[in-house]
């Protein structure tokens, strides 16, 4: 096994870019989102880019995608997050003193040591900023208790309630015309 998932030599770029794409897979996965209640998805994701050098720069630009699984904000089931975006960072050489302290302008900007470009970091900071602060394992989730209260309304139907929440100030209204409804099948019969 490889020290790093998401790792290219320096000394394979040209000029024009070369082309990467490696799995994001969920063994990975589980070791970046260990610790937290997030699981890995079903499925694998991926990270396909193109590097190409600008002097001693390396410029990354692609696309990253990743499954994962964390508890749903209203009903604490499983929420699948899907996070399908894109990567753009700019490596340089040596290790910035500032590594630790990015402010959020600097974050397209990582350094490599070396020959040796890894991504593990970059990769592992976009799923973490992807991922949603309410998660939701689906638009409309009912939250804890769905359907509990809500049920018996629907089965028992809406007339009689809709006879019941008739506002009062309407009812002479109501009577009148039941009055004059009366009165036209008196004058027809
Ligand atoms: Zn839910």
């Amino acid at each position: 096994m490889p020290p790093h998932e998401f790792e290219f030599s320096v000394a394979d770029l040209d000029a024009s870019g070369k082309d990467f794409r490696f799995p994001v897979r969920g063994s990975w996965l589980r070791g970046v989102l260990e610790g937290t209640e997030m699981k890995a998805g079903a499925h694998d994701g991926a990270l396909e880019i193109r590097a190409s050098k600008s002097g001693t720069d390396v410029i990354v630009h692609g696309t990253l995608t990743a499954e994962l699984v964390t508890p749903c904000a209203r009903c604490l089931g499983d929420a699948v997050v899907k996070i399908d975006g894109p990567l753009s960072i700019l490596m340089v050489p040596g290790k910035a003193a500032d590594d630790d302290e990015l402010s959020p302008e600097q974050a397209d900007v990582g350094s490599y040591e070396g020959e040796t470009v890894v991504l593990d970091d970059v990769v592992k900071d976009e799923i973490l900023l992807e991922i949603p602060m309410i998660p939701l394992c689906s638009e409309d989730c009912p939250g804890m208790s769905p359907g509990l209260n809500q049920k018996p309304d629907h089965e028992s139907g809406g007339q009689g309630k809709e006879e019941e929440e008739i506002d009062p100030r309407l009812l002479p209204l109501l009577k009148l015309k039941q009055a004059e409804q009366s009165k036209k099948k008196e004058r027809k019969g």
